[in-house]
């Protein structure tokens, strides 16, 4: 497995393999790799002949008084994974690399930028929306895998990508979970071990949901009303916000239908959780 620094070579191996036919598959991550980018390599695997994952701590991405500093970092330990998953290139930038001095250029992906996660986190989806447009402009995918952890940033994700015309199909991955349900994330290592009980309540929620859905429930008011009751037995935790919304668009809809976006978030303490289901 080859580790690169820059966007060059980057490009210059993405270049070099399609020569050879195959379909180059990009996997974007922060690193602190945990099972759930694991099953995105996994999934790069087995559906392309070239797999690239890119760890970068995005610092655009993150508020003013986020964890951009103290996002855990364990570079080491991501590329062995990476190296264990089969992947032949690892792309670990600097953030000079991929924003020069004097860099002036940001990807605002319109209205839909500026609900769920980013009402709580004004500018988070712009510098997503931007360095992934770096990263495919760079790697050139044919594919892109992203998981369905961060549903909203798919939907930014996937409206980039036609508006720009970008030659990426972006793949969605299934979320990986801990045995008793908790979303696998990077930064379940700031929880504390009360925090990491309270934590499930967002699990709960979501699993309260699909039940009340599979037992034929579909007005938005009510099941949304079921996922926060969950939440008062649980009162260390503070509910950012709990919404029924369309997964193109991210605006609330009245009624679940087949396709409809659970998203929950909340914090625990002082760490930010996301989680979601896809209504059935
Ligand atoms: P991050 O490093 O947190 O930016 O995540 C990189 C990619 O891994 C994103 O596409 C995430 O949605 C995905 N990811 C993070 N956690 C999970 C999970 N528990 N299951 C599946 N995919 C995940």
């Amino acid at each position: 497995m080859e580790i690169v620094r820059t966007v060059a070579e980057l490009r210059a191996w993405s270049r070099g393999v399609r020569g050879s036919g195959g379909v180059i598959g990009l996997v974007p991550t922060m690193g602190a790799l945990h099972a759930g980018h694991a099953s995105l390599m996994r999934a790069a695997r087995g559906s392309c002949a070239f797999v690239a994952v890119s760890i970068f701590v995005n610092p655009t991405q993150f508020g003013p008084s986020e964890d951009f500093a103290r996002y855990p970092r364990t570079f080491e330990a991501d590329c062995a994974m990476a190296e264990a998953e089969g992947v032949d290139v690892v792309f670990a930038p600097t953030v000079e690399e991929l924003y020069p001095a004097g860099a002036a250029t940001y990807v605002d992906v319109e209205g839909i930028s500026d609900r769920l996660d980013g009402a709580s986190r004004p500018g988070h989806f712009r510098g997503v929306a931007t360095v992934v447009a770096k990263l495919l402009i760079a790697a050139e995918p044919d594919l892109a895998f992203f998981g369905q952890k961060d549903a909203a940033q798919v939907s930014i994700l996937r409206r980039m990508v036609v508006d720009l015309r970008l030659a990426t199909r972006i793949v969605v991955c299934p979320i990986v979970r801990e045995r008793d349900g908790l979303a696998l994330s990077s930064r379940n290592v700031y929880l504390s071990e009360a925090e990491r009980t309270q934590s499930l309540a967002l699990s709960r929620a979501i699993r309260r949901v699909e039940g009340l859905v599979a037992s034929g429930e579909r007005r938005a008011s009510a099941l949304v009303a079921a996922a926060r009751d969950t939440f008062v037995a649980e009162p260390a935790i503070r509910v950012d916000y709990i919404a029924l919304v369309d997964w193109t668009t991210l605006k609330p809809v009245e009624t679940a239908a087949t396709g409809t976006l659970l998203a929950v978030a909340a914090w625990v303490g002082a760490t930010r959780l996301i989680d979601n289901t896809i209504l059935e």
